[in-house]
């Protein structure tokens, strides 16, 4: 499966789309989500183009790896999470992952149920 540079992500990352940023550093963009599963969703993506983690694990150097996982970590803090929060990677069809650009959702704000993805 190739890079499709086309999906929506890819837009928001070449301003092509406008998004609500929480965070962003040379590593990621973080923005709320534009339909909510929870009453705080916010979505991190890295800048590299990678479709999902095994892609990432694969292609990317250790220092994209770790901005990566730095950029989630400073985008909870940004949020300000006390009460916690669930952190979420849809892979695949299966999981049913609809955007193919590598996103961690971000749930808070509220008692996440089963339901919250
Ligand atoms: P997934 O099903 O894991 O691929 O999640 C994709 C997420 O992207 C969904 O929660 C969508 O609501 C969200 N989404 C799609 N388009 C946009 C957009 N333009 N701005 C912000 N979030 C978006």
């Amino acid at each position: 499966m190739t890079y499709d540079s086309n999906n929506v992500f890819a837009k928001i990352l070449r301003h092509e789309i406008p998004n609500k940023t929480v965070y962003e550093d040379d590593f990621v963009l973080a923005f709320y989500d534009i339909n909510p599963k929870a009453k705080i969703h916010v979505l991190v993506i890295p800048k590299g183009e990678y479709i999902n983690f095994q892609d990432m694990l694969d292609h990317a150097s250790q220092n994209e790896i770790d901005g990566f996982l730095k950029g989630i970590f400073a985008t909870i803090k940004a949020l300000n999470l006390t009460d916690g929060y669930r952190l979420v990677f849809n892979t695949g069809r299966d999981a049913g992952q609809e955007v193919p650009h590598l996103h961690a959702h971000i749930l808070a704000g509220e008692k996440l149920s089963a339901d919250h993805l």
